[in-house]
C-alpha cells in the first residue's frame, strides 16, 4: 500500500513536471519568456481593412536593477529605476536561423554594450569580401517591442487584456512618427491619465526571404490617436506584466554556444558529459 502511495507520489511529481516543462517550452521561442505565465492572451492586429484595430497601451512597473543600464532601439540607457513605468520593453534579438540559433537570444551588444557574440562575428564577416552581404544582413538584431495592451475590438470583455510581441519597425516606429506633432508637442499615447487609445490599419506587406518565399507581416497605417474612454488606475498598471522580469539575459558563452551549434551537442551527449564528470 505504502508503495503505491510513494508511486502516485512520483507520478504526481512527474505530471508537474510535465505541465511545468510544457510551460518551460512555450516561453523558449522568446528571449520574454512569458510561457512562464498561465492564461496569456496575445494580441494579433487585423488585417481586415474595414476594421481598424483599437488599442491602449498600459504601462508596467521595472522590476529589475539591470532596466537602468538597459538600451532601447535609439541607443540610449533607459536609465529607469526599479518601481517606475515604462509603457513597452524594446529587445534586440538575433532570431532563429541566424547562425545555427534554434531559439532567439538576446543580442547583449545592442541591450547592454557588450560584446555579443553574434555580433563579433559578423564583423569579422565583413571584412571578408567572399561572405555573401545577404548572410550578413541576417546577424544583425531585430528589434521586438513587448507591450501589454487593452484590445477595444475583442468581443470578450475577461479577453481584453493582451500582450503584444511586435516588430518595432512595422508598428512602434509609425507610432513614435505619428506622435510626433512637431512644434505643437508630442502624444504621450501610453499615459495612463492622458494616453489616447491608438487607432489604425494592418496593412499587409511581404517581402522575399533569403529562400526565395514571400513572407508576409503587417505594418500599421492610417495612425489616430483617438480619446480613450476610460483611463488606467495604478491598480491596471500593477496588473501589468513587467516583462523585465521574463527577459532571458545569456551570457557571452551561451550565445556564442548556441550560435555555432555547439550546445545541441552536448544536450545530445547528456550521457557522455555525465561520464565525464
Ligand atoms: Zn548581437
Amino acid at each position: 500500500m505504502s508503495r503505491f502511495r510513494d508511486k502516485r507520489e512520483a507520478f504526481k511529481q512527474r505530471a508537474e513536471q510535465g505541465v511545468k516543462d510544457r510551460q518551460k517550452s512555450a516561453g523558449k521561442y522568446s528571449v520574454v519568456r512569458l510561457g512562464k505565465i498561465d492564461n496569456i492572451n496575445f494580441f494579433k492586429p487585423s488585417p481586415d481593412k474595414q476594421k481598424r484595430n483599437l488599442i491602449d497601451i498600459i504601462p508596467f512597473f521595472v522590476t529589475q536593477n539591470w532596466a537602468a543600464k538597459m538600451r532601447g532601439f535609439n541607443g540610449d540607457a533607459l536609465g529607469v529605476e526599479v518601481g517606475d513605468m515604462l509603457y513597452k520593453l524594446e529587445v534586440p534579438v538575433h532570431g532563429q536561423g541566424c547562425g545555427a540559433l534554434e531559439f532567439p537570444q538576446l543580442c547583449l551588444k545592442s541591450a547592454f554594450g557588450k560584446p555579443c557574440s553574434v555580433c563579433d562575428d559578423r564583423e569579422s564577416l565583413k571584412e571578408d569580401s567572399n561572405v555573401d552581404e545577404d548572410i550578413i544582413g541576417t546577424l544583425y538584431p531585430r528589434w521586438k517591442v513587448y507591450y501589454n495592451l487593452r484590445d477595444k475590438n475583442e468581443p470578450d470583455k475577461t479577453k481584453r487584456r493582451k500582450v503584444w510581441e511586435s516588430p518595432y519597425h512595422s508598428f512602434e516606429k509609425f507610432f513614435l512618427d505619428e506622435a510626433d506633432m512637431g512644434t505643437e508637442g508630442y502624444v504621450i499615447f501610453a499615459d495612463p491619465e492622458e494616453g489616447k487609445t491608438i487607432k489604425f490599419k494592418g496593412r499587409k506587406k511581404h517581402f522575399k526571404s533569403k529562400g526565395g518565399q514571400m513572407v508576409d507581416y503587417l505594418e500599421a497605417e492610417s495612425i489616430e490617436f483617438i480619446d480613450r474612454k476610460r483611463q488606467y488606475t495604478e491598480d491596471d498598471i500593477k496588473k501589468s506584466i513587467s516583462f523585465d522580469k521574463y527577459l532571458a539575459i545569456p551570457t557571452y558563452e551561451e550565445v556564442e554556444k548556441a550560435y555555432l551549434g555547439t550546445e545541441d551537442d552536448s544536450e545530445k551527449g547528456a550521457g557522455k558529459k555525465k561520464k565525464e564528470k
